[in-house]
């Protein structure tokens, strides 16, 4: 994968170690015989965007070591499924009914999960997220749920060619990861920023990312456009 190599060199340039940041591949629309040869090269995180594809792959997958975080817009009625898939993370924790149903849920099941805050920083509509006014108050909010540990959070960059904005994207969800840190709540853990995608990783790695989550940089285009999966109704 050539594309190693561009965030060695992202991580090289921003004075940072590799082993700081984690690539998370973004493997929509990506087949288990194409995903199985990433993982083979050692990358081991994938993050899917639908139940449906997580389903399609999970037998193909089970048998090779990887983890699964889901990073696409969960809806309600679909936790109970994604419960029966492995799923180690949901990066896109974004509203209280959510996360109350998910506790609940993982009660019944006497499991627990971890999650991001998924927060919109470029406060378009097209996306989903808390906005980051309200995410202090969301993280005080989930401090209660003891079945979903929290371990950070994740935003979507602005889809923007000037880099400035975008940045300005990362540099937000980095200070209220700090000021979430200096709030203390309790059983909030803010360790975790997964920001930066194909297009503005090195941007994020430049503002402290720890995960970023790679698709067409790895994959090559996708048939679809992204809009399918980021709206609710499609
Ligand atoms: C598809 C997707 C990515 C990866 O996007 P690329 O531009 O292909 O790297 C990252 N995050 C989320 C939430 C996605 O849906």
């Amino acid at each position: 994968m050539a594309n190693l190599r561009r965030i060695k060199k992202a991580c090289y340039l921003a004075n940072r170690s590799e082993h700081e940041v984690q690539l998370l591949l973004a493997t929509k629309t990506v087949d288990v015989e194409r995903i199985k040869i990433a993982i083979n090269q050692g990358v081991t995180l994938i993050g899917e965007n639908k139940i449906q594809e997580i389903k399609q792959k999970y037998e193909g997958l089970a048998a090779i070591y990887h983890q699964k975080h889901f990073i696409g817009h969960l809806q309600s009625n679909k936790i109970k499924e994604i419960l029966t898939y492995n799923v180690s993370c949901i990066q896109s924790l974004d509203r209280l009914s959510l996360a109350e149903k998910l506790q609940k849920r993982l009660t019944l099941e006497n499991k627990t999960i971890n999650a991001f805050i998924q927060v919109n920083t470029s406060a378009e509509d097209s996306k989903f997220g808390i906005s980051p006014k309200k995410a202090i108050e969301f993280s005080k909010q989930l401090s209660d749920f003891d079945r979903i540990n929290i371990k950070g959070l994740m935003t979507i960059g602005l889809f923007s060619s000037e880099k400035e904005k975008i940045r300005d994207c990362f540099i937000r969800l980095k200070q209220l990861q700090q000021e979430i840190i200096t709030t203390n709540i309790p059983n909030i853990e803010m360790n975790e920023l997964s920001m930066g995608m194909s297009g503005d990783l090195e941007i994020a790695i430049e503002e402290g990312a720890t995960i970023i989550r790679v698709g067409t940089a790895i994959f090559g285009k996708r048939a679809y456009p992204d809009s399918y999966y980021w709206n609710e109704n499609k």
